[in-house]
């Protein structure tokens, strides 16, 4: 399984990539997680990533596509992996593919998980996350049984400095113009499925799986139709 999850932030993008990565034993890529690990090491270069990110802007592609070949050539992605919060900008789609197609020799599963900005806005502002074992919370569809602790592993929770209001708003409007381009970039090249983030987070895994199993079944000639699915959006 060789996946890539767009979608807006707080779409499910980490939530599903997690449950993909428990059953299927494949590591999830998470470009904001690396990031966030290099920013807590202090480094100069965490230093001025750190205001960036805390803008909701995007970091470079220059430095985002280093961070991510490097990552993909790790023994632990030759069986699959799932990218989550890349490629995030056409650039990087661009250089994803010819990575993929020269270094890794393999096409990728593409499924964007469409979720409307004003129920983005609501789950981002309740969004906590353990710091400790990446846990995510909401706090009003499935908060902790106690306040401020995970339930997995007793790590606090924090709520992330771009996850407030106003940090949201950039956001959004950034993965707006450079995000949600590679949707007509990946329909393009026939790999895109789209899946209705809107459901309850076990009904958008099942249909994120069917979209896997789809793809391999195109791909062993066992269906003729449309490479491209796009579920019904509300
Ligand atoms: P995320 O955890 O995926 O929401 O990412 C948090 C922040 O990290 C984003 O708002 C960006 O500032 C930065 N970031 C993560 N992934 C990328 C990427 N592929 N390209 C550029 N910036 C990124």
């Amino acid at each position: 399984m060789f996946a890539i999850l767009l979608g807006a932030p707080g779409a499910g993008k980490g939530t599903q990539a997690q449950l993909l990565m428990k059953k299927y034993g494949i590591p999830q890529i998470s470009t904001g997680d690396m990031l966030r690990s290099e920013v807590a090491q202090g480094t100069a270069l965490g230093k001025q990533l750190h205001e960036i990110m805390k803008r909701g802007d995007l970091v470079p592609d220059a430095l985002i596509m280093q961070i991510v070949e490097k990552r993909l050539q790790a023994p632990d992605c030759f069986n699959g992996f799932i990218l989550d919060g890349f490629p995030r900008t056409i650039p990087q789609a661009e250089e994803l593919s010819k990575f993929l197609k020269h270094k890794m020799h393999i096409d990728i599963t593409v499924v964007d998980i469409s979720v409307q900005d004003d129920v983005i806005i609501d789950r981002l502002a309740n969004r906590r996350v353990c710091g400790t074992c990446k846990k995510v919370y909401s706090l009003t569809v499935n908060p902790p049984i106690v306040d401020g602790k995970c339930d997995r592993c007793d790590g606090e929770l924090k709520h992330r400095a771009d996850d407030q209001v106003e940090t949201i708003k950039n956001r959004l409007n950034v993965y707006h113009d450079n995000t949600a381009p590679l949707i007509r970039f990946y329909r393009s090249k026939k790999l895109l499925h789209r899946v209705n983030g809107l459901q309850k987070v076990d009904d958008v895994f099942r249909e994120v799986e069917k979209c896997f199993n789809m793809n391999k079944n195109a791909k062993e000639g066992y269906t003729t139709g449309r490479a491209v699915v796009e579920a019904p959006m509300n």
